[in-house]
């Protein structure tokens, strides 16, 4: 039997009756299975003798001895009243006060001996503990008859997390009885060359040391077993889950900071080229990177591969315009990383226009509408010119057109549609949608992939042609400027292509980031009226749209409830104190829609110079003639968004700031943020530190998900296994898929 199957309820254990089953479930433990599998946290290691004078010795406290009760005394009254036992182990005293177990009298009298444990600490000028265990060994005689022996009791406990109720003691004596029970026909979960291979314990072994080890190393090897065994399984399903739809698997190790991936010249590259791919390039005012070359390319041959045709077709002179056996097998999943400003929009609208090539439609979603809108205006100046039909859907139902624009998506009128989250609304329906673009897709939390891969599935060619299974998928081309740490590129996103740009476009300055405490807002002024006085355009960013309201994001640092500068208040006062000569503009999520895209497109015509801003000019917007960026309590903003905004400078070729004003009784943690970002421009670094400052769920949203809820893995400590865990994984599968190949 595999741990799994244990499928019995608890309440066939002895000594579990309805009340303790009820506690066991608030601990999510129905099964064997789940107890068996209800991993101890810490583990306490007794099998070392402590005396109580080496205790004081070693400041530990921790003392692990056999004692004799030398006397009993009382202190406080009534309820309150509380007793002591006085006990030596011949090294020291030390006094046990025994809150609430006056019984202690009768069952531990003067002159007993007993193994002690106890955790002691000086107190009004004594030893005591009010935390110990004593378990008796005699009645009375004499101590110096034990010295030499072994104190009883002397083995590593594990400590559970626990609810109120229930004690190590039962959930480990519970544990031992399902053990002795059930634990003999266990099978093995992981593969016996495995095993073999990496000196790994049996999965018998491995619960029974997890729970009772003898030795904390005991307890060590269970760990590693289990998680290898934990992350290689995790592997193993991603793999097969990325065969299923794509009939390969993925690259083994995530392309991070090393440049591994393939490069391509720019003759190889233009080749690769379809019609209108290549009026593009020829309409570009610049040269693309050689990291957008190379991801292009790559996608492109994944596209070729969705629509049937593999190099060696495509060089035989093919046409491209023929209508393409699918081949349902593979569908493109790539997730592209490129930190703020590294040019992927274009990289998008390449793969895009690869797809209307073919005769398939694209949607693009955008987190925000002002985004959207800004990429619905971009694609109309460079697609239009090489006849894309492009569309905007917005969210807003009562848009004069709409129903226009959604008969025209469903016949196919439409190449290229850009919008939010309403792209895949119930009722908009494709002609053939056959890529997705998901932009900025860390904005989304974990997305509803299948959601959007359904839309293609129910498009009109899709229903027409390929009702039956195997399904049509669409290719799905996910974008991000926070770079995935590799741990999580192998877990949430273990079953995409990670393609990545590294370097930035020629002629890009890193930006200059200055630290100023409040207080000091005037240099940044100042140094910012040099660069308006240039020409230049300046973002001011704030916590707060109005008022003094906290809107407690933060909430629970020391000081939430201190006033929020607004963006408001500070646009009145900017306006009229600081910059009179410039036209300041203020721009938030309360403003009307319309209004929002008139003034950032106006700040893009620089008939506005300083944008008083929330978050809202967070993410996407891109105006290369700004250079300064300022961000007041800046401290009240996470490190991601922090490095985002600043990522809305430094997109031109002229030298940018960005002026980060935190509030002088910033935490520990807003130093922290504050520092990283003083010390690096680059986007993987300060992924990294963000992701030891939160936490690996928060970053992905996906806390809540079940995706990153491995019972004993811990994804920051276990990063190695995970990497290591994966290749067996794959190299397994590899070998399996080669023998019946055969
Ligand atoms: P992000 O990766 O943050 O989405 P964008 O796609 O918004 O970046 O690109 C940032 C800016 O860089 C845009 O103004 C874009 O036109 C420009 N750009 C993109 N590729 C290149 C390139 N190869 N050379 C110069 N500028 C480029
Ligand atoms: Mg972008």
């Amino acid at each position: 039997m595999h741990i799994s199957e244990l499928n019995n309820s608890i309440s066939t254990l002895p000594g579990i009756g309805p009340s303790k089953q009820a506690l066991f479930a608030r601990l999510n433990i129905f099964t064997i299975s789940d107890l068996l599998q209800f991993y101890p946290r810490d583990y306490e290691d007794r099998t070392q003798k402590s005396t109580i004078a080496q205790s004081m010795q070693s400041q530990t406290g921790k003392v692990h001895t056999i004692a004799q009760i030398v006397g009993h005394e009382w202190f406080g009254y009534g309820k309150m009243k509380t007793l002591k036992l006085i006990v030596t182990d011949g090294s020291g005293m030390v006094e046990l006060v025994a809150f609430n177990r006056p019984f202690m009298e009768k069952t531990h009298p003067v002159g007993q001996i007993a193994a002690l444990t106890a955790k002691c600490e000086v107190k009004y000028g004594k030893y005591q503990s009010t935390s110990f265990e004593l378990e008796k060994l005699s009645d009375g005689g004499e101590l110096s008859s034990f010295t030499g022996i072994e104190v009883p009791n002397s083995k590593v406990f594990p400590i559970y997390p626990l609810t109120e109720g229930l004690t190590n003691k039962i959930l480990s004596k519970t544990i031992q009885a399902a053990f002795k029970q059930f634990s003999l026909g266990l099978e093995n979960d992981l593969p016996p060359q495995i095993i073999e291979r990496r000196h790994l314990l049996s999965k018998k072994d491995a619960i029974r040391q997890i729970h009772f080890p003898k030795t904390l190393s005991e307890a060590i090897g269970a760990r590693n077993t289990l998680v290898f065994e934990e992350l290689f399984l995790f592997q193993k399903t991603l793999a097969e889950r990325a065969i299923a739809h794509r009939g390969k698997l993925p690259k083994i190790e995530v392309d991070t900071a090393e440049n591994t991936q393939k490069q391509f010249s720019e003759e190889e590259f233009a080749a690769t080229l379809s019609t209108r791919q290549k009026q593009l390039l020829e309409r570009l005012p610049y040269k693309l990177t050689s990291d957008q070359m190379s991801v292009i390319a790559l996608m492109n041959e994944d596209i070729d591969r969705n629509y049937g045709f593999g190099d060696f077709e495509r060089n035989s002179g093919k046409e491209m315009s023929e209508p393409a056996s699918l081949n349902p097998q593979f569908s493109m999943r790539t997730l592209l990383q490129g930190d703020v400003g590294s040019g992927k929009t274009l990289v998008s609208f390449f793969a895009a226009l690869r797809v209307i090539d073919y005769g398939g439609q694209v949607a693009l979603m955008a987190p925000t509408e002002l985004l959207a809108r800004q990429h619905a205006e971009n694609a109309a100046k460079q697609l239009e010119a090489v006849s894309v039909s492009v569309a905007y859907l917005t969210g807003n139902i009562k848009t004069k057109g709409r129903d226009n624009l959604l008969a025209a998506l469903k016949n196919g009128d439409i190449n290229l549609v850009i919008g939010t989250h309403a792209l895949f609304s119930k009722n908009v329906q494709y002609h053939d949608l056959a890529l997705a673009i998901i932009d900025e897709q860390h904005r989304f939390g974990v997305m509803q992939r299948s959601a959007i891969l359904d839309k293609g599935r129910t498009s009109v060619v899709a229903t027409d042609k390929y009702a039956q299974p195997p399904f049509r998928e669409p290719n799905l081309l996910m974008m991000s400027a926070t770079p995935i740490p590799q741990t999580l590129a192998l877990t949430v996103f273990g079953d995409l292509d990670v393609r990545t740009i590294h370097t930035m476009p020629q002629g890009r300055k890193p930006v200059t980031t200055y630290l100023s405490k409040a207080g000091n807002e005037r240099n940044a002024y100042e140094a910012v009226r040099k660069e308006l006085n240039a020409g230049h355009q300046a973002y001011f960013v704030y916590p707060a749209i109005e008022g003094n309201l906290d809107s407690g994001e933060f909430g629970t640092d020391s000081f939430g409830k201190q006033s929020l500068k607004s963006a408001e208040e500070s646009f009145n006062f900017l306006q009229t104190q600081v910059y009179p000569n410039f036209k300041c503009a203020l721009i938030h999520s309360k403003i009307d829609e319309e209004e929002q895209n008139r003034i950032l497109q106006d700040f893009r015509e620089n008939k506005i110079q300083v944008l008083v801003a929330t978050t809202v000019v967070e993410v996407g917007v891109d105006v290369p003639n700004a250079t300064c960026m300022v961000i007041e309590q800046a401290d009240r903003f996470g490190l991601a968004a922090l490095h985002q905004l600043r990522g809305r400078v430094g997109r031109g070729n002229a030298q940018s700031y960005c002026f980060l004003i935190y509030r002088a009784n910033i935490t520990e943690n807003g130093i922290s943020r504050m520092k990283a970002l003083h010390e690096t421009t680059d986007g993987f670094k300060i992924a990294e530190e963000d992701l030891r400052l939160r936490g690996p769920g928060e970053i992905t949203g996906t806390a809540q998900s079940g995706d990153l809820e491995f019972k004993i893995a811990n994804l920051a400590r276990d990063e190695k296994l995970m990497l290591e865990a994966r290749k067996e994984a794959f190299s397994m599968l590899k070998s399996e898929g080669d023998l019946q190949k055969r």
